[in-house]
């Protein structure tokens, strides 16, 4: 009864085109990138701030939990509704009031609901670009809740870095009441609390985002890659730090793949044009980027001079050079080339650059003795200390046992606390990760936990706003 009232105040609000109920809801808004379809008691997707406003409003009263959606791209389920009963997803796509760029300061005002392909397609003829990069296409307020890294976070930063203030609806007024602006756009600015940090990466769970101002880089006139074949995996950091060493801030990518990961983004091509065939046990990406014409500065020639270096000093055993797109290409196809094959336990996790290949190599250690068939296929973004541990379950072993992916869970987590990384690099949080937070993670500590959770009921007494719990109580059962 209270959804069908809501129902139709949403539909006299938003429009009879922009709100659907239960039954109406179309499968993108309840299927996402990744893992089963979730369920909601209602859609809405309100056409600029004030309606979404008016909207967070009228489903309190209806005692609806929002659920905000952008893209729908994130990989932890935080946009994927799950109660039947009372989640009512708040879809941000009609909110594209605000483009506003200052091309003296490099800023952007924008509504959350753009996407940054079209952002950037936007800023491309002006020599601008707002530097995250990755093979999906997400919005801004999604962007902004899950704190987006991508391939080139080396060499811009997250998303958090390029932020420099927000308007945001918070779950709760605090007795404000309209937007509240969060930073005032600047590049320097202290005269408040940066209250916009805490919405960044709370995947939704503090209020609704509805405009942001992003700090924008110059395009990059040139870029080279390679793709390089280490000596053995004890080359690795060593061929990072020469890399960082030579280049510095030229250096805009550094990924790391292992053999099944590029075999899973080589998989259908000859793959005689790579390594003449031979794939090494860990390959490394590697792009130089800079805004300076290549008459000026020539970037393949400066890689390639660096390259014979570590080739000859026997830090490399081969490259592929001049193949830029190709190289790309093969990265961006690895985790579809290797969901083709089984079942992916994907795990997004980050790492002291020191410990990133001991994780790799006890992880080995740990599937070998307790999961023979499966096969570690990492990569990531080994420059930024990202790594996608993803251990593939062929199709021929059969479906996973219950509670097998846990186990996993458990063992890798542990090791990742002991070497002080982190559980939740750059995909956020939500519920794919909730149960594994609760049983096993041993890396937060209780009084930050007690502070996350009081900050929450701050802004979100009734727990009426996103899937994320940060609170002490997320971690118990
Ligand atoms: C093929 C593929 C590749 C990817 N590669 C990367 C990668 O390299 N690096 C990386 O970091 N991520 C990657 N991702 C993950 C994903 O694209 C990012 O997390 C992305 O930023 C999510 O944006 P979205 O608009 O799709 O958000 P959604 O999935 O719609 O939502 C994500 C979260 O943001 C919240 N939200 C959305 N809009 C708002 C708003 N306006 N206000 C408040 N909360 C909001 C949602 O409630 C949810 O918690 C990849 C995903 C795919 C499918």
């Amino acid at each position: 009864m209270a959804v069908q009232e809501f129902l139709t105040q949403a539909r006299a609000l938003c429009g009879e085109a922009h709100v659907a109920g239960a039954a109406e809801i179309e499968p993108r808004y309840l299927q996402p990138a990744r893992y089963g379809a979730g369920q909601a008691a209602a859609w809405a997707r309100p056409g600029d701030a004030a309606q979404a406003a008016a909207l967070l409003a009228l489903a309190r009263r209806h005692g609806l939990r929002v659920v905000p959606q952008g893209a729908h791209t994130g990989l932890v389920r935080a946009a994927t509704p799950q109660d039947a009963r009372r989640d009512l997803v708040l879809s941000t796509e009609r909110l594209r009031e605000v483009f506003e760029l200052d091309e003296l300061d490099r800023t952007l005002r924008v509504s959350a609901g753009w996407r940054l392909s079209e952002i950037n397609e936007r800023l491309a003829p002006l020599g601008l670009w707002f530097p995250i990069d990755l093979s999906a296409d997400p919005s801004v307020g999604g962007m902004l809740s899950h704190n987006t890294g991508g391939t080139r976070m080396l060499r811009y930063g997250d998303v958090r870095a390029n932020t420099l203030g927000l308007v945001v609806l918070p779950a709760e007024t605090l007795g404000h009441d309209g937007p509240l602006r969060l930073g005032q756009g600047l590049q320097k600015d202290n005269s408040a609390l940066a209250l916009q940090q805490l919405f960044i990466g709370a995947s939704g769970s503090l209020g609704l985002i509805v405009e942001a101002t992003l700090k924008l880089s110059p395009l990059p006139r040139q870029r080279a890659v390679a793709l390089l074949a280490p000596r053995d995996t004890a080359a690795v950091l060593p061929l990072y730090q020469a890399a960082m060493a030579r280049w510095g801030s030229l250096v805009s990518a550094f990924e790391g793949l292992s053999r099944e990961a590029l075999a899973a983004g080589l998989h259908g091509q000859d793959l005689s044009r790579w390594f003449r065939g031979r794939l090494p046990e860990y390959a490394l990406l590697i792009e130089l980027g800079s805004e300076l014409p290549r008459q000026q500065l020539d970037l393949a020639q400066l890689l390639q001079v660096g390259l014979e270096e570590d080739l000859a000093c026997g830090l490399l055993s081969d490259a592929v050079l001049e193949a830029d797109e190709a190289v790309w290409a093969l990265r961006h196809r690895i985790s579809e080339g290797l969901r083709a094959q089984g079942t992916v336990i994907g795990l997004d996790l980050s790492l002291p650059r020191r410990h990133f290949m001991a994780l790799r190599e006890r992880g080995r250690a740990w599937l070998a003795a307790h999961w023979p068939q499966a096969r570690l296929a990492d990569f990531g973004h080994l420059g930024d200390g990202g790594l996608h541990f993803n251990v593939l379950w062929p199709r021929e072993a059969g479906p996973l046992a219950p509670g097998q992916d846990l186990a996993l869970r458990q063992a890798v987590y542990a090791m990742v606390a002991e070497l002080g990384g982190s559980i939740s690099a750059e995909h956020g949080v939500g519920p794919q990760l909730a149960q594994a937070y609760r049983a096993h993670w041993q890396g937060l500590n209780p009084a930050l936990l007690a502070w996350s959770g009081r900050l929450q009921s701050l802004f979100d007494p009734e727990r009426q706003m996103g899937l994320a719990e940060w609170g002490l109580e997320a971690m118990t059962d």
